[in-house]
């Protein structure tokens, strides 16, 4: 197995060995001298170190083979942290009107915030974490935990590249998708938030009281019956008041 060449499914992929990228931002690299994969990931980034592709790969010293953003490469162990710093409050008074103007896909370090009760500290845009505390409080009081979140926002130069490895089916054309304005979240691909299950159908049913909404168009099944090839059980969006 060549390392950069695996098909994960999610952010985390089941990689527990957490680090977040430094002001200092970092590119991650298809091999330690090779082309760059992604170079705009901000700030506070969560990144998971990946041993067994850092073996299979050829172990460098001061590089991991990681996975970040739902892509996997070499990073400098320099730049990476084991906390993140990020704000946890929208204390800049970011509006969702002020994001929107700022082009898809290039949100800076200063228009998001971590997810105070997410352990990987995932960004999302600012002024979308009151109302999705709000949703985490009542799907708390149903379920007596955390929402989990395996991602949310998203830079164009990630999109680019799940774009071009994953296909139209599974992410959205670059520049248009909402988690390029940090006001989406993907929940995890799990039995629980798939869509027979009971995380999805309660968020389907209940996220939109906290302006936060599942799309109709990523249902399982399209108005004329038949399966959506575009169905995402796991997608969510902040669409404000
Ligand atoms: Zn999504």
């Amino acid at each position: 197995m060549i390392p950069g060449t695996v098909h994960y499914t999610s952010n985390r992929a089941g990689l527990t060995d957490r680090y977040w990228t430094t002001p200092s931002l970092t590119p991650l690299l298809v091999s330690v001298a090779g082309a760059v994969r992604i170079s705009d990931v901000p700030a506070n980034s969560v990144v998971y170190r990946d041993p067994v592709n850092e073996k299979l790969g050829g172990e460098v010293p001061g590089w991991f083979f990681v996975r970040t953003q739902g892509a996997s490469g070499w990073m400098e162990a320099s730049v990476l942290a084991r906390t993140s710093t990020a704000r946890t409050s929208n204390t800049l008074g970011w509006t969702r009107t002020l994001i929107l103007s700022v082009p898809n896909g290039t949100l800076a370090a200063k228009h998001l915030v971590a997810i105070p009760w997410d352990p990987e500290k995932t960004l999302i845009a600012a002024p979308a974490l009151a109302d999705l505390t709000r949703l985490n409080n009542a799907f708390k009081v149903k379920f007596a935990k955390n929402l989990d979140v395996d991602l949310a926002n998203r830079t164009l130069g990630t999109q680019r590249y799940l774009y071009e490895d994953l296909g139209p089916y599974i992410a959205a054309k670059p520049g248009t998708s909402n988690h390029g304005w940090g006001m989406a979240i993907d929940v995890p691909e799990t039995f629980e938030y798939s869509f027979d299950g009971a995380y999805y159908k309660w968020l389907k049913a209940n996220s939109y009281k906290c302006n936060w909404i599942h799309r109709t168009n990523l249902e399982q099944y399209r108005a004329d019956g038949s399966l959506n090839p575009y169905a995402e059980s796991w997608h969510f969006e902040y669409v404000g008041k």
